[in-house]
This record gives structure tokens, sequence and C-alpha cells, in this order.
């Protein structure tokens, strides 16, 4: 299970790790075992062009719940890993992909450097040293823990639109049904959307999140895509 051993970098204990991405021989491979991943705010409009992002309410470790944008990489019955996952070649979607795929095996937890040594890719002989003398390495901070900075940075403002969604009443469950499959989520009403008095949609868009909001209604029509994936990888 990825994030089952998760540890802070630590200068001596991982001094001689090192690190590669396995690709396609690897055993565990990232893009197969989730279904879905957080996004924050800047990425709404880019991801949805690939995939569904809705709103979830999901618990925490701590127990406390969190409200989320979350984009579907499968739908959970789909044995087959994210719908942009080809073998052979990897990931198909290269540089629009969502910032916890850029970030992982590495990612930031209060404040600090960590890594998910769940992943294959980490050794003592194989890769780039994650640490060279007394920083880490250069490579892994450009196009890695880049990514975990600006999904850090952009909780609070993706926080901050989703509080006023449900604060408004905006947030409703929604459900498709596509060549007799169903699948249930929550999305923005856009019927209340639209009946909002004209400061508070003044605001929505002042505030840039309206195009926000469209984008997500947007992404459901790619459940579709994720129902005729499953239905291929099933028949
Ligand atoms: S990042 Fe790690 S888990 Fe993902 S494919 Fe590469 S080696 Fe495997
Ligand atoms: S978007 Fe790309 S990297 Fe992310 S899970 Fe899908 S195939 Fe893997």
């Amino acid at each position: 299970m990825l994030f089952s051993k998760t540890e802070l970098l630590d200068r001596e204990r991982h001094r001689s790790l090192r690190w590669a991405c396995l690709k396609s021989a690897c055993p565990q491979s990232c893009c197969l075992l989730p279904d879905r991943t957080f996004v924050v705010l800047e990425e709404v409009q880019g991801l949805a062009r690939h995939f569904p992002v809705v709103i979830n309410i999901e618990q925490e470790e701590d127990g406390r719940e969190s409200k989320l944008f979350c984009a579907y990489f499968r739908l959970r019955e789909d044995p087959k890993g994210c719908l942009y996952l080809k073998e052979g070649t990897g990931c198909l979607l290269e540089g629009e992909k969502p910032y916890t795929c850029r970030q992982y095996p590495f990612f930031v937890r209060g404040g600090y450097l960590a890594v998910d040594l769940t992943c294959p890719g980490f050794s003592q002989q194989v890769g780039a040293p994650v640490w060279e003398a007394e920083f880490v390495n250069p490579l892994f901070e450009r196009d890695f823990f880049a990514y975990s900075l600006r999904l850090e940075e952009g909780k609070a403002r993706t926080q901050e639109l989703l509080e006023l969604l449900f604060n408004l009443g905006l947030v409703v469950g929604g459900k498709i049904s596509y060549k007799g499959v169903e699948v249930s989520f929550n999305m923005v009403d856009e019927r209340k959307l639209a009946e909002l008095p004209p400061p508070t949609l003044r605001e929505l868009i002042d505030r840039g999140y309206m195009s926000v909001i469209y984008a997500h209604l947007n992404s459901l029509q790619n459940w579709e895509r994720l129902i005729n994936r499953y239905l291929q990888n099933s028949a």
C-alpha cells in the first residue's frame, strides 16, 4: 500500500539512499493503486480536461474531516490503474500530470521533506543519490519537491473556495448513469449557483472562482471515459 512506510528525510539515516523510478518493471506502480488524488485550486482547470474533478469529504488519519477537490484516475472497480497509464510507455499526460503524481515518492509533511519508502525505486545501489553532501540533490528539489511545495501552498486557497461553496449551500450529491454503470459524487448545483444574489456572484467572479467551478462542472463528462475504460477492461 502506498504511503505505508513514510519517513522525514534525514541526512544521517538516509545518507546513502538513492532513487530511480523502475517504470514498467515496477511491481507496485503508483499509477495502478490509487483511484483518485486530491488536487489544489490552480490545478483544477487543467486537470478537468482529463479527469472528473469532484468534491469529496474524506476522513483524515486523525479523524478530522477534510473537504477536497479530487481528480479520479479510474473507477474503483477498474483493475487496470489510471486512465492515462499506457503499458510500456508510462504516463501519457507528461507535463499535465497532477502535482501529487509529479512529486511522488517525495513529499512535504508539516514543512519538512519526506519520502515514501514503499516505492521500490529507493535503494542503496541504483539511481540518483538523494543527498549531495549536506544538501538534497537539486534534481529532486526541482523535479519533485517543487510540486510538493505548490501543493502545500495551494491548500489554503483551495480550502477557502470549498468552505465558501458549502457555506453557500451549493454542494449537492450528483449521479451519472451511463451504459448501465452508475457513479455518485458531490458537485456544485448549477441552478443554485445561478440563483445566488448578484453581489455574491460578482465576488465569485472577482476572486477567480467561477472559472474553477465551471471547469469542475465540465469535467463531469469525463466520467463517461472512465466508465468506457472500465467496461473495456472488464469485458
Ligand atoms: S515512482 Fe516508485 S512506485 Fe511509482 S512506478 Fe516508479 S518505482 Fe514504482
Ligand atoms: S496521471 Fe499519469 S502519473 Fe498520474 S496516476 Fe495517471 S498515469 Fe500515473
